[in-house]
């Protein structure tokens, strides 16, 4: 709208004047605005039957045209549309407010809301005032305030109110009183969706992630009404480390959901993404885009998505979607780059995680980070050192994390000096208390130079307890190392510390068992019969097209299966003439000796690489994950396949990428 001085209404037109006043939506109508106001003062008597809805549609056009203190002005004003107070209502006061309201400036609105039972009976708050009132209580966590309004509520029968209720319950669950929340849910009579989502979402805002889950499943179990997107939001922040049975339960409900909006995608996605279930999440995005009708993926799906594909490996997916945002001219998106960088990195793809990293027009501590950490974990730790100079370079403070990244690819490519020097200077010059990460990554930096004596002094005089992530590095070396001494102090320490993880079980009893000490082999083993503890079941997976493939140890419910077996007594075949002979040390000790061949045989990371050998054409890189550190035997055997067939073999673990060419592996076969 494009009004100026010369356009106004004829003189004596109040309701041209009126119209042209509620057209006033934006910053730019401010000068009509005024103009049409210096008009309406002239010709309007405060007994004009237009005078009290005109001082109504004043505040309301200011206050859209972002001139708050203008609408301000107005309400207060003693202009003659308010003489003798009777033009100035409740409703004025309802108008700015919620224009305060929605422009975060809480303790104005408050303020405002305060002044008005002071004016007399026209001005007293209504139950349109008060949910407005209890949100900006909420926000600004005034919990006195807000416990007298809503007892003021309950004098005036107001609290039966939905709206008056849901604020109540969003305005003690923000300032801390989950409980009272939950009374004025409890007390309401009619709930609908908004009431549950905002008792869901005020468990979840409050930390009382169980509580939060429990109503929602009483909602889904009542069956009243049907979640939305808002119980979708509401219960994501409960479902950071969420049980199985839960993430099962909120899916089911997203299943149910008729219609679905890119909200409710977004959460579902989130907390599987959130919870480790890299597959779940990369199978529902894909399913989204298939399915979802009238849903497009914005940036937050996408960087949702991005991790668990990284996390896979699936790089065809996370190269779709890349090329979806550059079609979709998403970029630069900070967000976006980083998970762009990120899962590049762990798809073990660093040429296109440097290209994603190049093109980037701004670049934060966290893009560094990713780029020095994808550097590291290829074993390319001279790059990384140079990237990580280069960061310094800019300007840029490392923080904890981007030790973290340094010190790691130091450790991973043997560069002992180096890494000790930034070790020095994270707490002399940076100031960064070292934390069990550090220190992990000093161990395993010392340990991989054989300065085994030296690591294990290195625990001994760390300032806070060495955890079993620094006691495993030691471990670890020791193995490697063959250093059966400090090995000994490493596992009873572990034993020590963490009976119940799994994840050392084999390393211990191997130690316990090369020292001889069979009581204590006996003992780790009892413990893991007692505890009903398995070794944690080695998987692998891998991408194909656009399926994702899981692998475990010698199953045969792939329907390649017969194909993948035949493949691989082919390859192992080949490479047994070039000294390939099972390790036996890699699995417990008391297992028959031709069983165990027959067990690393089957390894699921052996399985992956013969499948994706038989489905893929010649060239191909193999990218193998797995859910565990890959075994010496699988190591060696990828090595000598990576050699007969030409192909590049990229097997990421929980550790590190081993990105194996033509029999060499970039780890250097430490790990
Ligand atoms: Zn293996
Ligand atoms: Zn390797």
């Amino acid at each position: 709208m494009r009004a100026s001085r010369s356009h106004l209404p004829a003189t004596g037109d109040v309701d041209a004047l009126l119209r042209l006043v509620a057209a006033c939506r934006a910053p730019a109508h401010l000068p009509s605005l005024r103009a049409a106001h210096a008009r309406l003062l002239l010709l309007l008597h405060p007994s004009h039957p237009s005078a009290a809805p005109a001082r109504v549609k004043l505040i309301q056009a200011y206050a859209a045209c972002s001139a708050l203190p203008a609408a301000h002005a107005v309400l207060e004003s003693s202009c003659p549309l308010d003489r003798g107070g009777t033009t100035t209502t409740a409703v004025c006061f309802n108008v700015l407010i919620r224009a305060l309201t929605a422009a975060s400036l809480h303790r104005d609105a408050l303020r405002l809301f305060v002044s008005m039972r002071p004016r007399g009976p026209a001005c007293f708050p209504d139950h349109y005032t008060y949910p407005l009132a209890l949100k900006s209580c909420a926000a600004s966590k005034e919990l006195l305030l807000g416990l007298q309004i809503h007892s003021a509520v309950a004098k005036l029968g107001l609290d039966a109110n939905r709206y008056v209720a849901h604020s109540a319950i969003s305005m003690y669950a923000r300032c801390g009183r989950p409980e009272d929340a939950y009374r004025v849910f409890d007390g309401m009579q009619h709930r609908d969706v908004v009431s549950w989502n905002a008792m869901i979402s005020g468990f979840a805002r409050a930390g009382l992630f169980e509580r939060a889950v429990e109503v929602f499943k009483e909602f889904v179990a009542l069956q009243c009404s049907i979640p939305d997107a808002g119980t979708m939001a509401s219960i994501l922040p409960a479902m950071g480390n969420a049980k199985a049975e839960d993430i099962l339960f909120v899916r089911k409900a997203f299943d149910e959901m008729q219609f679905k909006e890119l909200i409710s995608w977004n959460a579902m996605l989130a907390i599987y993404a959130n919870n480790g279930y890299h597959v779940k999440a990369v199978e529902l995005f894909l399913r989204m885009e298939k399915d979802g009708i009238g849903v497009k993926p914005d940036s937050v799906t996408l960087a949702t998505v991005l991790p668990p594909c990284g996390e896979l490996s699936a790089f065809s997916v996370g190269k779709r979607i890349h090329e979806n945002i550059k079609r979709k001219m998403m970029l630069p998106n900070l967000l976006l780059e980083n998970a762009l960088l990120d899962m590049y990195a762990n798809c073990g793809c660093l040429k296109d995680a440097r290209e994603v990293f190049d093109s980037m027009s701004a670049r934060d501590v966290i893009s560094w980070t990713s780029i020095i950490s994808a550097y590291g974990k290829h074993g390319h730790g001279r790059e990384a050192v140079d990237l990580f100079e280069k960061m310094l370079g800019q300007g840029l403070e490392p923080d904890s994390i981007a030790f973290v990244a340094v010190l790691a690819a130091c450790s991973h490519a043997g560069l002992l000096d180096v890494g000790k020097r930034y070790f020095g200077s994270m707490t002399s010059r940076y100031h960064i208390t070292p934390k069990a990460e550090h220190y992990t990554c000093m161990v395993d930096l010392l340990g991989r130079a054989g300065c085994i004596s030296e690591a294990y002094d290195f625990i001994t005089t760390m300032p806070i307890e060495p955890n079993e992530r620094v006691w495993g590095a030691l471990l670890q070396a020791c193995r490697i190392h063959s250093n059966m001494d400090i090995g000994v102090v490493a596992a009873d320490s572990l034993f020590r510390l963490v009976p119940e993880q799994t994840g050392y079980y084999v390393l211990l009893s191997n130690m316990y068992a090369r020292a001889g000490r069979w009581a204590d082999v006996t003992s780790v083993r009892s413990v893991m019969a007692n505890k009903g503890i398995k070794k944690l079941p080695g998987a692998s997976i891998v991408e194909l097209g656009d399926r994702v493939h899981t692998f475990h140890i010698g199953d045969r419910y792939h329907p390649q299966s017969e194909m993948i077996y035949q493949k691989l007594d082919e390859l192992l075949g080949r490479i047994r003439g070039m000294g390939y002979n099972p390790e036996v040390e890699a699995t417990l000790h008391d297992v028959e000796e031709e069983d165990k061949e027959g067990h690393l045989s089957v390894h699921s990371e052996k399985l992956a690489i013969a499948f994706l050998l038989i489905n893929t054409s010649p060239g191909t890189p193999i990218r193998v994950t797995m859910n565990l550190r890959t075994c010496g035997d699988c190591h060696f055997a990828a090595k000598l396949i990576s050699t007969i067939t030409s192909r590049e073999i990229i097997l990421k673990d929980t550790n590190r990428i081993h990105h194996i060419v033509q029999g060499a592996c970039s780890c250097g076969d430490y790990w």
